[in-house]
């Protein structure tokens, strides 16, 4: 074994894509860690329309966007994510990690810029940063009070961008995005926002949490969504105001030198859309009313939320061992729960990261609780 992989990490290889029951070496599995938060990935009609694009369009792109691989499915798709964000334009990327690293280094090029980031952003948002070679300048999680200062600090760059997950991905919690959004126009910042964990689930008609608390693109200039979470698919993308997307769209590496998106799954995304729009009411109640029952089931046995408000549920255990114990017990009872640890999460942070779905039904969380209340001994107490 080399020397420089300090951790090695096991993964289940998964035998066919059902949910929420999957099956890993002949053994059916509940499957409590995925992020296709509404069970679309296996929608007949997201389904229909993949096979008929790849029957139109091939199964490859054949060539980057800017040379011959912008088909019409992948125009199509941008103006329906224009028009499902209520912007002016959507910038459409392979993933959301590459939509981070492009239009993070795209928006930092050439000034002398800062990014301003709370310590609990994902690591595409860092790599990003990373890459761009801006100054990064971090804040405690969601402390706007100490983010205010970072920004008065900050007034000697030329260029300054706060960038914050909007739900966070590991913990479940909320970004105080009206308060940041004051502090960006106090301080002539720019507020961008990675909507992964929100896109198709928060808001009135799943618009992210920008939608539930009002925020427009004045607001948020920038906002990220992924398709491979909630609407089942793959790819990320950005939306705001169309000169500055364009400028994004000519600048951002990430876009350009690799080539364009799979038509099928463009294809795909674009029928989520249409499943969103159509049935999207009814999933989110339905992930609504599991998150319920699982939060007041945990609240019943005493077991803190850690701090979450969303369908992603952290049993945080804290040290390496009682993790991997939780995530054991977990398995052993047929349910597949994998342990998430540093650098993924602070040290002594670790924790079993549940993330529930509308694939699953009450059965499926009372199973899921039982495993809990049989090792709640391994449950930090507080946050
Ligand atoms: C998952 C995730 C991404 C990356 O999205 P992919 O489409 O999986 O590459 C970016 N940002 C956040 C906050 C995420 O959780």
């Amino acid at each position: 074994m080399s020397a420089i992989v300090k951790r090695i990490r096991k993964m289940f290889c998964l035998e066919d894509g059902r949910m929420p029951e999957v099956v890993v070496g002949g053994v059916k599995m509940l499957n409590f860690c995925s992020n296709n938060y509404l069970g679309l990935t296996m929608h007949p009609k997201i389904i229909e329309a993949g096979k008929r694009a790849l029957e139109k369009y091939g199964a490859g792109a054949g060539s980057a966007r800017f040379i011959s691989g912008t088909m019409a499915v992948h125009c199509e798709l941008e103006e329906r994510l224009a028009a499902f964000e209520g912007r002016e334009a959507a910038v459409l990327f392979p993933s959301g990690y590459m939509a981070n690293l492009g239009t993070i280094s795209a928006l930092c090029s050439g000034s002398d810029a800062a990014v301003i980031c709370d310590r609990l952003n994902h690591a595409s948002i860092i790599d990003a940063i990373r890459l761009s070679g801006a100054k990064l300048l971090v804040y405690p999680h969601c402390d706007t009070k100490k983010l205010e200062s970072v920004l008065e600090r900050a007034d000697k760059y030329g260029f300054r961008l706060v960038v914050t997950d909007s739900v966070f991905s590991m913990d479940g919690d909320f970004a105080p995005l009206k308060e940041i959004s004051r502090l960006c126009r106090e301080h002539a910042a720019m507020f961008m926002t990675d909507e992964a964990h929100a896109t198709g689930l928060l808001g009135n008609r799943g618009r992210g949490l920008c939608e539930a608390e009002g925020l427009g693109t004045d607001d948020v200039r920038v906002k990220l969504g992924t398709l491979s979470k909630a609407l089942g698919c793959a790819g990320g993308f950005i939306s705001g105001e169309k000169e500055l997307m364009e400028r994004i769209r000519n600048t951002a590496r990430s876009f350009i030198y690799t080539t364009a998106p799979a038509p099928a799954v463009c294809a795909c995304a674009i029928a989520a859309l249409d499943v969103l729009d159509a049935e999207g009411d009814g999933l989110r109640a339905k992930l609504n009313r599991l998150v319920q029952q699982f939060r007041a089931e945990l609240g019943a046995l005493g077991i803190p939320d850690f701090g979450s408000r969303s369908h992603i549920v952290p049993l945080v255990c804290g040290t390496e061992e009682k993790t991997r114990l939780l995530a054991e017990a977990f398995n052993s009872q047929k349910i597949l729960a994998t342990p998430i640890m540093y650098p993924t999460v602070p040290k002594n942070g670790g924790r079993v990261r549940l993330t529930l779905t509308a694939a699953h039904g009450p059965g499926d969380i009372e199973k899921c609780l039982d495993v809990i209340k049989a090792n709640k001994h391994l449950l930090k107490k507080e946050q």
